[in-house]
């Protein structure tokens, strides 16, 4: 299967072809060529697929449940609604969310959440890409030891992530990877973390966490292990290269330097900490300069509620000049980099860049919108004006599921029916 983009724009000015071959972006320049389909990008940026390292897709079934609430009363809203979700219903928000990802740009996400088969089938079937896992809780451990408070239930979810890694790694022509994600330090214990890093080593996959969303869990794990929570994790042996930590709100400047230091990707989700008015903002620019990786994601629609990554490179640099006083700190240059080349480089995936030899993950957005015009700077206009009505094809490991608007891998008109219906069943 092989396709031509021509005449694209990219975000540097400079008009190009590309030829995709295999799934992959073989040729870029100016040329012909006798590919099989083609595609006239006449009027548009040609972009990266944007990458949202962590989100729960299914959490679109529960957009509206629980708003403008304080954190507590927020998680027990939404604790009560997960109790009572069918892998059905699970599979159902997960259309839906994917078929607002594709609308809205997003060529891979990295979910970690319950019911997983129904997330891979949806994943398989929709030509998205997706880095998948089983997410892990087994109480914690109140009394703060590295002992499992409940080794039954602790050996229970681990059996289901790694048999999750087991069936769903490499497969839908390689477009789903998987992960290893303990919930967090709060709802896991030492233990669990513990053996959840020595399965993403075993089988060589991410691992994805929660880490210092809030003060409170600062708080708790001083109290608890008389550390911060990244050395509390440190001291489990649970950081490396694999870990891609979501949020890194609440981090002090040593523990910048402990994460960089042990090649951990951060996963920054401004929209979801705002909402939550969970206060302060991750130390972004300490992180760029210890060289930490750094990538975007929206969270769960329970507390975004949108999945575009558009919003939140506006609000990842926007957070950040507020918070510091300082217009010239998150560029939208590093901030655009971050929702597409840190995001791949976190998940392990060749992509986020328009180069020869990678992942053919790449979105067209309408560059004659008025919202986009004049280009002073394309970057810029991506960063702070565009958004997702600006998309108007998206390419997915070489094939095109949306094509001037219209996504051709999804029923979206039953989708967001069955979506609706299932979410009424919830209430
Ligand atoms: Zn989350």
């Amino acid at each position: 299967m092989s396709l031509l983009i021509k005449n694209a724009s990219l975000p540097s000015g400079k008009k190009t072809d590309v030829l995709v071959e295999g799934g992959k972006i073989s040729k870029i320049g100016s040329f012909s060529s006798n590919a099989e389909e083609k595609l006239d990008a006449s009027g548009k940026l040609l972009i990266p697929g944007l990458i949202n390292t962590h989100t729960h897709a299914a959490m679109t079934l529960f957009r509206g449940i629980a708003e403008d609430m304080e954190l507590a009363k927020w998680l027990s809203s939404v604790r009560r609604a997960e109790m009572l979700v069918t892998p059905p219903q699970i599979r159902a928000g997960t259309d839906l969310a994917i078929l607002e990802m594709i609308r809205s740009g997003t060529t891979c996400f990295s979910d970690m959440y319950f019911h997983m088969d129904e997330v891979a089938a949806s994943v398989l079937e929709s030509g998205m890409r997706a880095v998948l896992g089983y997410s892990m809780v087994d109480g914690g451990n109140a009394a703060g030891t590295q002992q499992s408070a409940n080794e039954k239930k602790m050996n229970s979810e681990l059996s289901i992530a790694e048999k999750f890694v087991k069936d769903w790694h490499g497969k839908a022509e390689g477009r789903i990877t998987s992960s290893i994600p303990p919930h967090s330090i709060y709802l896991c214990s030492g233990e669990l973390l513990k053996k959840s890093h020595q399965l993403s080593e075993k089988y060589g996959v991410v691992l994805h966490i929660h880490l210092s969303e809030t003060r409170k869990e600062v708080f708790d794990c001083l109290k608890a292990n008389g550390k911060r929570p990244s050395h509390y994790l440190d001291s489990l042996r649970v950081l490396s290269r694999r870990t891609v930590a979501a949020h890194c709100v609440w981090l002090t400047k040593e523990e910048v330097k402990l994460l960089a230091g042990k090649g951990v990707s951060a996963s920054l989700n401004p929209v979801s900490n705002m909402k939550l008015a969970g206060g302060g903002a991750s130390p972004m620019p300490e992180m760029q300069e210890s060289g930490m990786n750094i990538s975007l994601g929206t969270d769960g629609s329970a507390s975004n509620n949108s999945l575009s990554m558009f919003e939140t490179i506006k609000f990842a640099a926007l957070l950040q000049k507020n918070a510091r006083w300082d217009a010239s700190v998150a560029s939208a240059e590093s901030v655009f980099q971050a929702a597409t080349l840190g995001g791949a480089r976190a998940l392990g995936i060749p992509a986020g860049e328009i180069k020869e030899g990678k992942l053919a993950d790449l979105v067209l957005v309408d560059a004659a919108a008025p919202n986009m015009v004049p280009s002073h700077s394309i970057v810029a206009n991506i960063a702070y004006a565009a958004h997702a009505g600006n998309v108007t094809d998206v390419i997915i490991n070489g094939k095109v599921v949306m094509r001037e608007r219209k996504v051709l891998t999804m029923d979206e008109e039953k989708i967001v029916e069955r979506a609706q219906k299932e979410a009424e069943r919830l209430s």
